[in-house]
């Protein structure tokens, strides 16, 4: 085991390159002054870029740059755990690379830990720089996911926050494959607080966050800490039931008892086409469960790391 620092920093890169020097410059400067003992943890998610390479630079230079090197891309919730898996630190703050998150609410974060706090997270008061379709999308994400959760998951809060050594450990004993660390550290619990940011614009490069992986990590967050899609299903399943059922009695009495019926194709077409709507939703629902068990199942390292200058623990041979 690493001998513990105060603070680890946990830092997911997919094709940085842009932001690397700057990141590494601006967090020096705020972190020198506080006093405390750092080490930076930058795991590298599969870049195709420079990232690796100005990594490795950093590393020679300053002994406190660890890093870890993934064999591909893995994504970015796995990139934390990763990084929070190997940190050595009393605290981990998790910051994106793009300076999107300042690092100059770190002295602040830490501030609030010192407090008694085990979880402080930024909450964006405002962003900039970004499609009011991700915006409108990610704010309406937030709202849906504190209404169908029986935890409270903070809303307009990313992964930007400052965590305990406990809360840490609490996080390797989550096994699941799908990973939605904000939920996850909701669940944990302890005493959390938060302050609030004004988000800027991504400094250099591009989003690594494609639609596809922003619907993925949605339904992760809403399947890994809600049932309610499943009983939604189960509630349409019956509520379309019954207005069948009556629409059968119409059906069996204008056939019988009042002969008055028209061939009815409209009204054929309308019921089939609503039904299999409906059960193809349901079906749709219980498969993204089920994904989600044999995910869990199969029991698959969750990264592979190619390199690391970070000695590995023993007890983790699938790492190696
Ligand atoms: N990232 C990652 N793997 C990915 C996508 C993103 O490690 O597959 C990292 C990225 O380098 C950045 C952070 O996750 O440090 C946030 O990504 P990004 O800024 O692209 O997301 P956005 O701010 O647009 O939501
Ligand atoms: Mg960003």
């Amino acid at each position: 085991m690493l001998s513990p620092v105060d603070i680890s920093i946990v830092i997911p890169i997919y094709n940085e390159e842009a932001n690397i020097p700057a990141l590494y410059d601006r967090l020096r400067s705020v972190l020198d002054p506080m006093g405390r003992t750092y080490e930076f943890v930058f795991v590298n998610d599969g870049s195709r870029d420079q990232s690796l390479k100005l990594i490795r630079l950093l590393a020679d230079r300053d002994e406190r740059v660890r890093y870890i090197d993934f064999s591909r891309n893995f994504g970015h919730q796995i990139a934390v755990t990763a990084g929070l898996d190997l940190a050595a630190g009393n605290a981990a703050v998790i910051i994106d690379a793009d300076l999107q998150d300042p690092p100059e609410l770190i002295p602040q974060l830490y501030k609030r830990l010192q407090e008694g706090f085990e979880v402080v997270y930024a909450k964006r008061r405002t962003r900039q720089g970004e499609s009011a379709a991700k915006k409108y999308t990610a704010k309406l994400f937030y709202r849906l996911l504190a209404s169908i959760t029986n935890i409270s998951i903070p809303v307009d809060t990313g992964d930007f926050r400052i965590i305990s050594r406990k809360v840490i450990d609490a996080l390797k004993m989550m096994p699941e494959q799908n990973k939605f660390i904000r939920g996850q550290i909701s669940w944990i619990g302890y005493r959390q607080t938060y302050i609030e940011y004004d988000r800027a614009e991504r400094a250099g490069g591009q989003t690594g966050y494609t639609y596809r992986k922003m619907i993925r990590l949605a339904l992760d967050g809403i399947t890994g800490f809600s049932d309610l899609p499943l009983k939604v299903a189960t509630i349409s399943g019956f509520l379309v039931s019954g207005i069948a059922f009556l629409v059968m009695l119409y059906t069996l009495y204008s056939r019988f008892i009042t002969g008055d019926y028209q061939p009815g194709w409209a009204s054929l077409m309308v019921s089939i086409l609503f039904l299999g709507g409906v059960q193809l939703i349901a079906v749709g629902i219980i498969g993204e469960y089920i994904a989600r068990l044999s995910a869990n199942v199969r029991q698959r390292p969750l990264y592979i790391i190619s390199d690391t200058n970070i000695p590995l623990p023993v007890e983790q041979p699938q790492h190696s």
